[in-house]
């Protein structure tokens, strides 16, 4: 068997680069498990790159126009006209671009294994049979813990966090999601709240299983109410190269993940257009630079991350009083971009009030995130 591109991985990064590719080149997808879904994730993706992409509209499960932050003692909203995030089901986002990919021409191997590279070719378990995949190019889109990047030699200094998630019956306002910083429960990261309908939600963190169960008290919802849990990982930071010959990462594999919120179906998708534009160039080297807004997110997310785990909870309470304010609540109101954090954090800085009111919290924030 050869082939042009030979994708490891059909999660939503390998999935969607494998209907980029089918129209030019011979793809086939390798995926490890027998179905689609089942990752610990709560399937927030932002509209506007939601619609760019032509990510499909069956799995949007509920649409999200606002926020409601809570640090310890505080709380505002933000509330937009428009839905700004769409919550997705997983496993039908995942689906329907496998079969999408399937009828432009994609083969699939489910319930096959990639093992390693072994003269060129890929060597695959599938059900207790061994088999070669020779191929030009070699996609890793296996995740965070990747095997194709330990095969080609790539590097990390990542934070490597767990995720827990639960999805658990209650009474929830349909079209906001709740943001919670609150350190004495969990220093790691931001709980969230994320309303699947008016009587569902998915409630999460990163960091421990104990913070999750500490915001499920302090958020007063019921341990017995919850109806199902998942665990995964996410890797903050970087892995690179990102390719090294033929073989290039792609979504989590590559950690291309917002170091802000943990989101990367996103940026998994934007990349993978990167990846087309370095193929069809025949400089597939160039895959990094094409990719290269990416980059500068994550390069910005990480400086972010860095003043998040230095600030006290008072440093947040803070903080709090800047961003619950009138004239900065109308700016993110107005300009905040759900998956372009520099553009959001420019917005806020060129107020001169607000840059003073942040400088004045700490020098190093405003240092940092310029
Ligand atoms: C708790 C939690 C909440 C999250 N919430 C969000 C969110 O709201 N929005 C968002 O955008 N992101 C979220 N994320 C991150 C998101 O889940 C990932 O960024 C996304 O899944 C990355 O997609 P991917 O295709 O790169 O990798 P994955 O989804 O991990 O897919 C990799 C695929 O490769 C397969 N695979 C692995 N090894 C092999 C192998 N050796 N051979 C063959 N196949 C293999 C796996 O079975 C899997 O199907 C969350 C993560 C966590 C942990």
């Amino acid at each position: 068997m050869k082939y042009d591109v030979l994708i490891i991985g059909g999660g939503p990064a390998g999935n969607y680069l494998a209907n980029l590719l089918a129209r030019d080149f011979s793809v086939a997808i390798v995926e490890k498990k027998g179905s689609f879904g089942g990752k610990a994730c709560t399937g927030i993706i932002g509209t506007k790159n939601y619609e760019r992409l032509g990510f499909p509209e069956e799995a949007i499960l509920n649409q999200l126009r606002g926020a409601v932050f809570y640090s310890r003692i505080q709380s505002f909203e933000i509330e937009r006209k428009k839905p700004q995030a769409y919550l997705v089901d997983r496993k039908v986002l995942e689906k329907a671009l496998a079969e999408r990919a399937v009828s432009r021409g994609v083969e699939y191997y489910m319930a096959t294994a990639f093992q390693g590279f072994k003269g060129g070719k890929a060597i695959l378990q599938h059900l207790g049979e061994r088999i070669e995949v020779e191929a030009d190019f070699y996609v890793g889109a296996d995740g965070v813990s990747s095997t194709v990047a330990k095969e080609m030699g790539a590097k990390t200094n990542a934070e490597f966090l767990s995720g827990y998630e639960v999805e658990v019956v209650g009474d929830f306002k349909k079209d906001f999601v709740e943001v919670w910083i609150n350190k004495e429960i969990n220093g790691d990261f931001f709980m969230w709240v994320a309303p699947v309908n008016k009587g569902l939600a998915r409630v999460g963190t990163l960091g421990s299983i104990e913070a999750l169960n500490r915001f499920l008290r302090l958020r007063r919802l019921k341990p017995t109410s919850v109806v199902e849990f998942k665990a995964g990982s996410v890797g903050l930071g970087w892995r690179k190269p990102w390719v090294r010959g033929n073989v290039a990462l792609l979504g989590d594999a590559a950690l291309q993940i917002k170091p802000t919120t943990a989101g990367g179906i996103v940026f998994g998708g934007i990349c993978a257009h990167a990846l087309r534009e370095a193929l069809l160039s025949g400089r597939f080297s160039d895959y990094e630079k094409v990719c290269g807004e990416i980059r500068r997110q994550i390069s910005f997310g990480m400086r972010f991350r860095r003043i998040f785990l230095g600030m006290s909870q008072g440093d947040v309470e803070k903080v709090f009083e800047v961003l619950g304010s009138r004239e900065a609540r109308e700016i993110i109101e107005e300009q905040a971009d759900f998956d372009d954090h520099i553009k959001t954090a420019k917005a806020l800085l060129k107020r001169p009030k607000l840059l003073a009111k942040l400088i004045r919290i700490s020098p190093s924030i405003v240092r940092y995130l310029v």
